[in-house]
């Protein structure tokens, strides 16, 4: 029997406001425990909240970034449970009338392989390259899919138990009680670990455009529960969920998913039940385990915020925000295919992360460029570079520099200007892709330019033709068969002489001209 997973996220994200959802108390990390508190957040009797409009702003933005409909109407609701790191007793949140009903993401990933990730580049010869740049699908093909959002609404953060190394009892910071949250609730439409992890980039990559939030991980800006069931394939309705907290990564979101879908199939194989369940993930053990059941689950008690007056959001505030919305990550994508002939696939890799997405428009030379159709190049001050090639070095050679180094392209040793300089020289002939790519590692470690250390180590490609043509004659001289077996018609013995000359020229001739002044003496 097999079983088809379904899985619903539940995203909460912090918004980037200076101060507090309800009240004036600064939002700054980092500060001295129940240092950004007031009697607003601390809940004191006879305070009174007054919403935070930037947080509403912000999340307007986030609705109409993903196609919800921003309500008329906003109102708040009481959320009641008894936790000592909630000072009121009470969460101020959304209940029925969210601030955005409805929307989508669409997600974007290879088949076979869940994260987009390019291969290790071709021998990397520039024709190759520059075929490669005619070949607007790539060669390899995206899964493309529309996840629903159910809602986004507002809520406040509450504080923070801490139990490490204290001996009786625990203590408690309240600085992040009152701190703005968009929890951005999905339909149950995700179907697999991996379109989970998907989900998650593609909404980190749209909450980063916008600017809303830093969603810094480490700090509890982005937080996820994973709401996860399993059912018999081919049938419509869903089994029992578990709801999966405690997630503190992507990464750890995956693995817990796959965990519990072996968890609950097993259970059903065995003639059990799934129960309804809130569980924990352990990220060492690399299991879930149960919180509470059902029968243990709150009674919030929703009742509407009394302190709170309901307003309507009129629709010139809508379209005001709207205004503010920047070029989105879908957007950027099909600019980069339309204007520089990426293929789907190099530019979904590029905008997932926006510091790339810059990084790759500062190489070819962004704003000013004027874009060549026919060639797809790009002017950029004194270089013409094109955007396939430096995309295939970015998402190559450049980005395995840096895993390896653990920096991130921000913090990379090689700026934009000089990985064009690297570009240009391969699109001039005057260095071979194989050589650049012995030239990258020293700019990476000198700080060098490309043409600097291609003058200091002689890797200049040789084009000169009478040069080319004396090492191919001696090329021939040495291997009579080889040249036998072309002239009989064997296309491969080309391959090998070309080769060869490589190799006598230290990887220095012209692979083209080489190839071209072969193949005249041959016949
Ligand atoms: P709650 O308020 O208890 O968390 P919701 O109805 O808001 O419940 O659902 C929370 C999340 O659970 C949503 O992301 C939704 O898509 C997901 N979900 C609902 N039913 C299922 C199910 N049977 N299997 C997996 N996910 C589900
Ligand atoms: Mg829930
Ligand atoms: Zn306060």
């Amino acid at each position: 029997m097999s079983y088809e997973p379904v899985i619903g996220l539940e995203v909460h994200v912090q918004l980037g406001t200076k101060s507090k959802l309800f009240c004036n108390c600064p939002t700054e990390f980092g500060s001295e425990p129940n240092k950004n508190t007031c009697p607003v957040c601390l809940g004191w009797p006879g305070s009174l909240p007054v919403l935070n409009e930037k947080a509403l702003q912000l999340a307007m933005k986030v609705g109409l970034a993903l196609g919800s409909h921003v309500s008329e109407r906003l109102k708040f609701d009481r959320k009641n449970y008894f936790y000592p790191d909630l000072p009121k007793a009470y969460q101020i949140s959304q209940y029925d009338m969210p601030v955005n009903s409805g929307g989508r993401i669409v997600i974007e990933y290879e088949s076979s392989n869940s994260v987009i990730l390019r291969p290790e580049a071709e021998e990397s010869k520039n024709e190759i390259l520059r075929s490669a740049q005619d070949d607007k699908s790539g060669g390899k093909k995206l899964i493309s899919r529309t996840i629903g959002i159910t809602r986004a609404h507002l809520e406040e953060d509450a504080g923070k138990l801490l139990h490490e190394g204290i001996k009786d009892g625990s203590l408690v910071d309240y600085n992040r009680a009152g701190i703005p949250l968009l929890e951005i609730v999905s339909e149950p439409d995700l179907r697999s670990p991996e379109e989970a992890y998907e989900y998650l980039v593609a909404l980190k990559a749209i909450l980063q455009y916008l600017e809303v939030s830093e969603c810094n991980m480490e700090r509890g800006e982005l937080r996820c529960d994973a709401n996860v069931s399993v059912r018999k394939t081919g049938t419509e309705k869903f089994g029992t969920r578990a709801e999966i907290k405690n997630l503190n990564s992507f990464k750890a979101v995956q693995k817990a998913i796959h965990y519990e879908i072996k968890r609950q199939t097993d259970l059903i194989e065995a003639g059990e039940k799934v129960v309804q369940e809130t569980r924990l993930w352990n990220d060492d053990k690399g299991q879930t385990f149960s919180m509470r059941s059902k029968e243990e689950a709150h009674d919030y008690r929703y009742f509407p915020e009394p302190d709170l007056v309901p307003f309507t959001i009129s629709r010139e505030t809508v379209e005001k925000v709207r205004k503010t919305l920047p070029e989105l990550p879908s957007e950027r994508a099909e600019r980069f295919i339309k204007n520089f002939g990426l293929s789907e696939y190099d530019a979904a890799a590029l905008v997932v992360n926006k510091a790339l997405g810059n990084y790759f428009e500062d190489v070819i030379g962004k704003k000013s460029a004027t874009t060549n159709r026919s060639t797809v190049a790009i002017e950029f001050r004194d270089y013409v570079v094109s955007p396939k090639l430096a995309s295939n070095w970015i998402q190559s050679e450049l980005l395995a520099l840096l895993n390896l180094n653990k920096l991130t392209i921000e913090s990379s040793p090689v700026k934009a200007e000089a990985l064009a300089g690297l570009v240009q020289l391969i699109e001039n002939n005057t260095i071979s892709g194989k050589i650049a790519k012995d030239v990258l590692p020293l700019m990476f470690e000198s700080g060098k330019s490309a043409g600097t250390i291609v003058e200091e180590q002689g890797w200049v490609q040789v084009t000169d033709t009478k040069l080319i043509e004396e090492v191919a004659e001696r090329i021939i001289a040495a291997n009579p068969k080889s040249a036998e077996d072309f002239r009989a018609g064997k296309e491969q013995a080309l391959g090998f002489l070309v080769g060869q000359m490589m190799k006598e020229t230290k990887g220095k001739a012209n692979p083209k001209l080489a190839n071209e002044i072969l193949r005249k003496k041959l016949i």
